[in-house]
């Protein structure tokens, strides 16, 4: 991940203070996803910084799945997330999974319960919001609060093995209920669940709670830089608390940092589920979705998501991102990278009345115009083509140079061709395009005779290929606070994805497989989409337009 310059940030800053000090002498960071959906590109900002710091510092960097909640959790999940690291460029040393800890953590519960740290608490979860008090009140004390060691070690051991059921009993720590923090007020460390859990089956029916699991995780691995994000400051002091009286050898430390929010875009895993579970998408990787697998489906680069997290830089305040930035580095990585081709996504007919019939020449054109060193292509031409609809008009607007009764172009790399007029079926919709070319104008031919205004794009009709074209637009309408309380699904563009049949010339995209990208001149950046296309049809999705008004500051 070493091919951009990493931004000078706050946790940086910290990692270099700690290595001069000999406070830390080697990084160690992790990503702990929990695995209960898909990762989205909020979590490549995280897989970034962690990988990154790791990475730049000679560290090392822990991909940990944070497994501790059985019933939302599924290795379909495990196996997504690994792929998507992989694919950010994300190279980590180790993989590991908190479940894999729960011996540990059960033992350290133990010693918390033998320190008179923790006790089981017999209050329902209604009755424990209620005696937890509000940020101007204090808590009331649990009447279970001052069960004896032997109690507590009894019924917690109980609790392991099956005895009571979901909800009826909680671990909690005993700490201080009326602490300013509320996250202090004796927060529950193990809950009973009778779930299957995906890595270790029906081997437990006590699960940690986070703020429990979290600490002891890093703790285990060695963590030295434990990054987090900004809701989780408050949490800090149970952190270390759990990390000190659990008498952990390494001693991590927490940061926190401002998640990345972005117009247009949700970004909780609870709401791209409902997506999801609703069909408005077709699956975690629908190309309009702002997941990792979406974002590669859709044909942005690992190498513009890379660009746009580390200019995004890392703070500690909230702010929202334009979306528009993510596409402004795919639109940069992909100048270059993608070859061009002609493509017509809405098209009509030109038959240029004066070639003749029968005859197919080849004409030369460049396949970027942004690097010579890309070479040239043949690409067909002859009497029959399709054009853009948009690139007629009967009767011009003002400022219309395209096409139209008496208005000449040039066909990019051809001929200029003048329009004489048009076919219309009986409901009076033009059908074709009428027009004659001029031999002597032939593009690279030194022509200087006159000029023309516009350059239009075409595809020859004989030898078109077919292809499916799907251009998309934001999925989400507004910007909307994701906490609002709003039902974001209310805010669900209609007009999200659109669905066109049109043809692309043969010779640029012959051997195109999924994932390939190419620049359809006029039209977009474009990839071939994995899941609708088949041996009969290649369908292509719009990774971005090749213009936007987006402006990057300071570029
Ligand atoms: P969500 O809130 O979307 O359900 P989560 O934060 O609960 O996600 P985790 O799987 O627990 O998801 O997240 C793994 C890591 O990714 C955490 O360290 C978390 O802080 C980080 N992360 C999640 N969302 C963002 C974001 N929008 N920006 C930056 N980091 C994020
Ligand atoms: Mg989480």
């Amino acid at each position: 991940m070493s091919d951009e310059n990493i931004k000078s940030n706050f946790i940086r800053n910290i990692i270099i203070e700690d290595l001069e000090s000999g406070k830390c002498k080697k990084v160690v960071t992790r990503f702990p996803p929990e695995p209960n959906g898909y990762l989205h590109i909020g979590h490549a900002k995280s897989i970034i910084l962690n990988s990154g710091l790791a990475e730049e510092f000679k560290g090392k960097f822990n991909l940990r799945f944070d497994d501790t909640n059985p019933a939302k959790e599924d290795t379909e999940y495990v196996e997504s997330i690994k792929e998507d690291v992989k694919w950010l460029g994300g190279k980590w040393d180790d993989i590991f999974f908190a479940s894999n800890y729960f011996d540990t953590m059960y033992e350290k519960a133990v010693l918390l319960i033998k320190k008179g740290l923790a006790y089981v608490c017999d209050l329902s979860p209604e009755q424990i919001r209620e005696y937890r008090g509000t940020l101007t009140e204090p808590g009331k004390e649990s009447p279970y609060r001052n069960r004896t060691v032997e109690e507590n070690l009894d019924l917690f051991e109980r609790m392991r093995k099956g005895e009571f059921k979901d909800g009826e009993k909680v671990l909690r720590a005993k700490m201080d209920m009326a602490s300013p923090n509320i996250t202090m007020r004796d927060p529950i460390l193990y809950r009973i669940d009778h779930a299957e859990h995906h890595n270790t089956k029906n081997k437990w029916c006590i699960y940690p709670m986070y703020d429990f699991a979290h600490p002891l995780e890093d703790a285990i691995e060695g963590i030295t830089h434990s990054i987090c994000t900004l809701e989780f400051e408050d949490h800090r002091p149970l952190y270390d608390w759990v990390v000190k009286e659990c008498e952990m050898e390494n001693v991590p430390r927490q940061y926190e940092f401002a998640r990345l929010n972005m117009t247009n875009t949700v970004m909780s895993k609870r709401k791209l589920k409902q997506l999801v579970d609703e069909k408005i998408v077709d699956g975690w990787d629908d190309p309009r979705m702002p997941t990792i697998s979406g974002l590669r489906r859709k044909g942005y680069t690992p190498e513009a998501i890379r660009k746009f997290c580390n200019e995004i830089g890392v703070s500690k305040a909230n702010s929202i991102v334009d979306s528009q930035m993510l596409d402004y580095f795919v639109r940069e990585d992909l100048q270059l990278k993608a070859p061009a081709a002609m493509a017509v996504m809405r098209p009509i007919k030109l038959v240029i009345t004066n070639y003749p019939e029968g005859q197919t020449e080849m004409l030369e054109i460049e396949n970027n115009a942004n690097d010579e060193s890309q070479g040239k292509r043949l690409v067909p031409f002859s009497r029959e083509l399709y054009i853009e609809k948009e690139d007629f008009m009967e009767v011009p607007v003002k400022k219309y140079f395209r096409l139209f009764p008496g208005n000449e172009v040039r066909l990019k790399g051809g001929y200029f061709v003048k329009c004489t007029d048009c076919v219309k079926n009986e409901k009076g919709e033009v059908v074709e395009v009428h027009g004659t070319y001029d031999p002597e104008t032939k593009s690279g031919s030194g022509f200087k005779g006159r000029k023309v205004k516009a350059t239009i794009h075409w595809v020859e009709a004989k030898t078109a290929k077919a292809v499916e074209f799907r251009l998309f637009e934001p999925l989400i309408l507004d910007d909307i606070e994701e906490n609002a309380g709003k039902n974001f699904l209310e805010q669900i563009n209609p007009k999200s994805m659109e669905v066109l049949q049109g043809f692309v010339e043969p010779v640029a995209i012959k051997n195109a497989k999924v994932q390939d990208r190419f620049q359809f001149i006029r039209n977009g950046f474009f990839t071939v989409d994995s899941k609708y296309t088949t041996d009969e049809k290649l369908v292509f999705n719009r990774i971005v337009p090749l213009k936007s008004s987006f402006k990057m500051q300071n570029k």
